[in-house]
Order: C-alpha cells, then sequence, then structure tokens
C-alpha cells in the first residue's frame, strides 16, 4: 500500500475530492444578486415586523426633554451600555426601544425552542452583578428575555426608558453641542450623547421570490412567532397545528430550532431547503445547583475570557465550557500545535486546519446518515462546507424529527425555492399546498447601516450618517465616526466578532464609559475622532480582512460572507481580521495608554 493511500485509510475521506465537492457545492448556489436576493419589510410587508406581544393603541405625550446620553436599542447591547454608563456615574440615561420591553433579539424571537446556542454561563451578560447563574447550561428564551428586564431593574434602566419609540432621525446641533433624538412618537428628546446599539441581527427579512404576495394562506417569520395561530408556547405543544399542512423556508440557526416543535404540531411539515446546516451534539443540562453555589467572585468574566480565547484559536490550561465550540477549535489548534506545528509554515498550517476541518465536518455528515432513517433525507441533510462558513448549529432533536411520519425535507439543491403561489410553494418544479408558511429566512446583515436601523443621522455640517458610508463604514474602533462628535456605534462593523456576541458589546461597552468619563474631567463638550485616526483605523481593517480572504471566497454563500459576494466595500465593513482577544487588548492598550490617542477633545 502506498503512503498516500495509508493516509487515505487512515483518514477515511479523500481531502482533494472532498475539496472538490466543497467547490461544487458552493458554485451551484452563487449568484450575482447577493445580498439583492431578499425582500425588505417594508410597504406592504411591514406587518411581518409589528410588535404581537403588545396591546395595541399605545400613546403618550410627545417629550421634548433633555438627559445626559439616549442609548438607541434595549438589547444587550443597549442593557449593556445603559450598566456601564450608569455604573460610570456618567448622568441621566434613556434607552429608546422599538419593542414594550427590554429584550431586544429575546424580545422579539419567542419561536418554540429558542435558546441560546452560546453556553448561557458565558452568553448571559452581567450575571455576577445580578447574582444569577441560568438554569440550564444552554437556557431558553423566556429565562433570556426576564434577565433582560432584571439587568433593566437592577440598573434602574426602565426609569427613563421610553419603550413603543422608534428613531427616526438624529441630529447634531453644534450650536448647543447636543443631538436631537426625533421618534415615532412626535418626541424631539436632546443629549449630550447618542449611543447606537441597534442590534447586528434586528431586521428580519424575506425572499425577494415571485409571486410572495399572491399566497393566499397565513404567514409570519420566526422573529414574531404567531402563537394566537400555532397554540402552544415558547416550550412547544403547537396545537392550533393539528390538521394542518406547514411549510417553513429556510434551515438557519433559527430553523433547526423551532423546525422539531413543527414537526410534532402539524399534521404535515414541509422543510424547505436551500443548504443544509451543520447540526452537532448539543447535550444540554441543567445546572448543578452545587457548581452554582461554590463560583467564587470573578467567576464570569473568567469563563467568558476562557471560552473567547479558545473559540478565537488560542490557548488556556483549561477548557470550562467544554463544549462543541470549543471543541471545533481545540481540534483544531491541536493539529496544528501538537504536531511539530512551531516549525510549519503558514501554508502548512492551513493545511493542517483544512484537515481538522474535514474530519469535524465527516463526523458531522456521519451523525446525519446515524440519526436519519430515510438515506436519501440524510445525504441531502449533510453540509458539504467548512464548519465556519456558517454559524454552527447544536440540537439533539432537529435531524431525528425528519423520522417522523409527516415531515418532509424538500432539498432544493441549493436553488431555493421556486416562487410562491396563491395556495402554496413551487420547489423543484412541484406545487406543495400549504395552510401556512413560516419564513425562517434570517435577519438583514449586508445592507446600510442607516436602512438596518430604520433611521439616519445627520451631523456637523449637514452630513448624514447615510451619505458619509457610501463607499464603506469609518470609524476609530467601530465605536465612533469623524462628523458624528459625541455619537457611539456598539456592532460588529470593524469592530470585534465573536461567537458570544454580549462579551464584544460588554467591552465596547466599557470603553464608552470609558471616554464619556474623561469628557466629563477634561470637562470637553465633545469628543470626536480625528480624520487620521479613522482612516489609519479603516486601513487596518482591510489589511487584516487578508487573514480570512481566501477562506471567505471558498465559503458557500451566507450573511457570514456577503452571500457570496465578498467586495471591497463588504471587507471594509467586516470587523476586525485580527480576532476579538487581539481586538479587546487594542482598546485595553489605548485605554492604558491614556492620551485618548485619535479622538479631539474640545
Ligand atoms: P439565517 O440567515 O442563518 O438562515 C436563513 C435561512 O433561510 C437559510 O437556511 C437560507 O438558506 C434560507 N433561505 C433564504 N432564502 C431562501 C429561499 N429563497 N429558499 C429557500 N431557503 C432560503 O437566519 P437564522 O434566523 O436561522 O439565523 C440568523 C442568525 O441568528 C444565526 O446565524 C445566529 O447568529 C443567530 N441565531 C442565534 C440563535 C441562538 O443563539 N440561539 C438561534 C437562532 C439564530 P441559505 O443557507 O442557502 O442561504
Amino acid at each position: 500500500m502506498s503512503s498516500e493511500n495509508a493516509a487515505l485509510n487512515e483518514l477515511g475521506f479523500d481531502p482533494v475530492e472532498l475539496r472538490e465537492k466543497y467547490r461544487i457545492e458552493r458554485d451551484k448556489r452563487l449568484r450575482t444578486d447577493g445580498s439583492e436576493q431578499y425582500q425588505e419589510v417594508v410597504g406592504d410587508f411591514s406587518h411581518y415586523v409589528d410588535d404581537p406581544y403588545v396591546e395595541k393603541g399605545f400613546t403618550r405625550a410627545a417629550l421634548e426633554d433633555q438627559v445626559d446620553v439616549i442609548v438607541i436599542g434595549g438589547g444587550f447591547g443597549g442593557l449593556l451600555s445603559g450598566a456601564r454608563l450608569t455604573e460610570a456615574g456618567v448622568g441621566s440615561v434613556r434607552i429608546i426601544e422599538k419593542g414594550g420591553d427590554f429584550g431586544g433579539t429575546w424580545y422579539w424571537n419567542r419561536y418554540p425552542g429558542a435558546a441560546c446556542d452560546v453556553e448561557s454561563y458565558v452568553y448571559l451578560p452581567l450575571c455576577e452583578e445580578l447574582n444569577f447563574v441560568p438554569k440550564e447550561k444552554y437556557t431558553h428564551a423566556p429565562e433570556i428575555l426576564a434577565h433582560s428586564k432584571a439587568i433593566g431593574e437592577k440598573f434602574n434602566l426602565y426609569e427613563h426608558a421610553c419603550f413603543q419609540t422608534e428613531a427616526q432621525g438624529l441630529e447634531w446641533d453644534e450650536v448647543t453641542k447636543l443631538w436631537t433624538v426625533k421618534t415615532n412618537r412626535g418626541d424631539r428628546m436632546r443629549a449630550r450623547y447618542v449611543v447606537m446599539a441597534n442590534g447586528p441581527l434586528n431586521r428580519p427579512k424575506l425572499p425577494g421570490i415571485e409571486g410572495i404576495s399572491d399566497y393566499k394562506g397565513h404567514t409570519f417569520h420566526t422573529s414574531r412567532w404567531d402563537y394566537k395561530y400555532t397554540g402552544g408556547g415558547p416550550e412547544g405543544n403547537l396545537t392550533g397545528l393539528k390538521g394542518k399542512k406547514i411549510g417553513v423556508i429556510g434551515t438557519g440557526a433559527t430553523a433547526i430550532q423551532c423546525v422539531p416543535h413543527l414537526a410534532k404540531g402539524a399534521d404535515e411539515l414541509y422543510v424547505f431547503q436551500r443548504t443544509p446546516s451543520s447540526v452537532d451534539v448539543r447535550a444540554n443540562r441543567p445546572t448543578d445547583p452545587e457548581w452554582a453555589a461554590n463560583l467564587q467572585p470573578g467567576w464570569q468574566q473568567e469563563r467568558m475570557d476562557n471560552f473567547n480565547t479558545l473559540v478565537s484559536g488560542g490557548f488556556a490550561d483549561v477548557d470550562m465550557v467544554n463544549d462543541g465550540w470549543t471543541e471545533i477549535i481545540r481540534n483544531l489548534g491541536s493539529m496544528v500545535n501538537f504536531k511539530g506545528g512551531a516549525r510549519l509554515s503558514p501554508q502548512e498550517i492551513a493545511q493542517k486546519m483544512e484537515l481538522a476541518d474535514f474530519q469535524k465536518m465527516e463526523q458531522v455528515r456521519a451523525r446525519a446518515e446515524e440519526l436519519v432513517n430515510d438515506p436519501n433525507t440524510a445525504e441531502s441533510l449533510k453540509p458539504y462546507y467548512r464548519q465556519f462558513c456558517k454559524r454552527p448549529c447544536f440540537n439533539d432533536e432537529y435531524l431525528a424529527a425528519f423520522n417522523l411520519p409527516g415531515v418532509h425535507l424538500i432539498d432544493t439543491q441549493g436553488q431555493g425555492i421556486d416562487r410562491i403561489t396563491e395556495n402554496g410553494i413551487v420547489a423543484n418544479g412541484v406545487e406543495i399546498e400549504l395552510d401556512c408558511i413560516v419564513f425562517a429566512t434570517g435577519f438583514e446583515v449586508g445592507t446600510e447601516y442607516t436602512r438596518r436601523s430604520g433611521y439616519d443621522l445627520i451631523g456637523r455640517d449637514g452630513l448624514s450618517l447615510k451619505d458619509k458610508w457610501q463607499d464603506g463604514i469609518a470609524t476609530l474602533h467601530g465605536l465612533q465616526t469623524r462628523g458624528f462628535p459625541n455619537c457611539f456605534i456598539i456592532s460588529n462593523a470593524q469592530s470585534g466578532f465573536t461567537v458570544s456576541f454580549p462579551h464584544a458589546m460588554n467591552e465596547q461597552a466599557k470603553h464608552v464609559a470609558y471616554i464619556m468619563n474623561r469628557c466629563s474631567e477634561a470637562k470637553a463638550d465633545t469628543v470626536e475622532v480625528t480624520a487620521e485616526a479613522e482612516s489609519a483605523w479603516v486601513q487596518e481593517i482591510v489589511t487584516l480582512s487578508r487573514l480570512s480572504e481566501s477562506f471567505q471566497a471558498s465559503c458557500t454563500p451566507g450573511y457570514y460572507n456577503n452571500e457570496g459576494k465578498p467586495n471591497p466595500k463588504s471587507v471594509q465593513n467586516g470587523s476586525y481580521g485580527a480576532g476579538p482577544v487581539k481586538f479587546f487588548k487594542v482598546l485595553d492598550a489605548w485605554r492604558e495608554e491614556g492620551s485618548m490617542q485619535g479622538l479631539e477633545l474640545k
């Protein structure tokens, strides 16, 4: 046996064949319209973003008052900003929130089965500050929503909050050095500082597909789950679906969690798949009370840092979370580092990483084969791309749901559904009549910031943010942009992206609080990034993006790679390419240096 064959036998797969298979699967899905393939939820589609959780008819008097800080968004980004700013004593903080309460993502997404996909002891922010330990390793949405409200209570953020209120425009006044925030409630509030924490995935999207307005049956998007129609609740038990034929479009992280419940409730469930997700073991479990009782001060930050280091490709003596997320990276890392890694060239490291990725994905594909009875369905459910091309999923019910009678996977071979008719969905040229279509089609990511936030800003000298960022985002640290004094942005763009979003938002919030405090010590009216610092940061973002350029290009389309159309603008709008651990160090070092480098205080 040749040494090459022996190596193949040991691996159990042929890397050359797999690479080719991945390329074929990606090419099937590449399309010229990229992000433009989706339908914006405006006009006739705006009911998809109505709030189903509040009584209709809420009114209040318009506000024309002044506070120190207005934070836009009451999700974890806004709550963390509110908490860190309150702790820092920056003055009165008002959170403006479209929904009827705090929670953001977890306010809107109440679909059955919704749970955090990162360990809850790491994911839920401010656990130690609230002396709180979640009930499960991967806790469910209701507990996360309750925790959001508890943060609001703890930091007194309800006092000034305005719910059911949407910002419609922000304007800077150079004379008074104040921002005016206009809202859909007729408000014209003023503030010294504004913090935009709109959320990275806040605007649901629909497929821009022929016939979508013709359908006469019931429809809704997963982020506005219609329990009046389905019956049941976040724990499932969808009794309203008895006797019904339901279609679900999309098989991303949301669908993976809600499909098992739809499968149990509906007489017939049709899952329309364009690209299968990678679905690995979840192994959720209740929190061990003894462990929780013995946690030492500092436990949560230590655990968050440990997780973040491991999922960013770094090393730690222990793996505290020890789950599917850290396992992926452990495998990749061990191949590179323990097999003579010190002497490997970058190319050899990349090869070994690819091999480890192939091995992991072979396991994921084998799991589909093991858990799904029908061999054709099992084959369709196997993902053929590298694990971090899309958000990896972990679930112990999804694959087995396809064994239930009445559950059908409609594999569209990467093409998506053909069209929607009055009566149902056409896929692979065949019409399937349906009582209800559930859109599990995700959220806008690659579109313009001001389109996703639903408002524009007018900064100094009448400059609008939409115009300023037309050819790409420009910031320092993703947090401030020139021409818009006293304005801060909490987002992934040009900032540190980590799989546990709240971790990054916490670091950003601490940084914003530091800057505001320094301004107040210096009695400065305004703080603004210099042109030089901004262009240097943009350059750094673009340069570092090269680290992942070829990986992104080889990936199947999705929102991680601008729907398969990476371009200079999407590169510039991306996150910090050297990873979150390095990014957090950049922020720490900047604060330690102490001179407020790159900012002008006046
Ligand atoms: P995604 O964008 O991940 O998924 C959208 C799905 O719709 C994809 O499967 C996509 O297919 C499919 N789709 C789009 N257009 C069509 C079409 N024309 N025909 C057929 N299928 C179509 O959205 P999700 O809501 O699932 O997840 C978004 C993100 O939210 C996740 O990546 C994750 O970051 C976060 N999330 C976190 C959770 C948690 O913490 N618990 C749970 C759920 C979500 P294709 O892949 O081919 O584009």
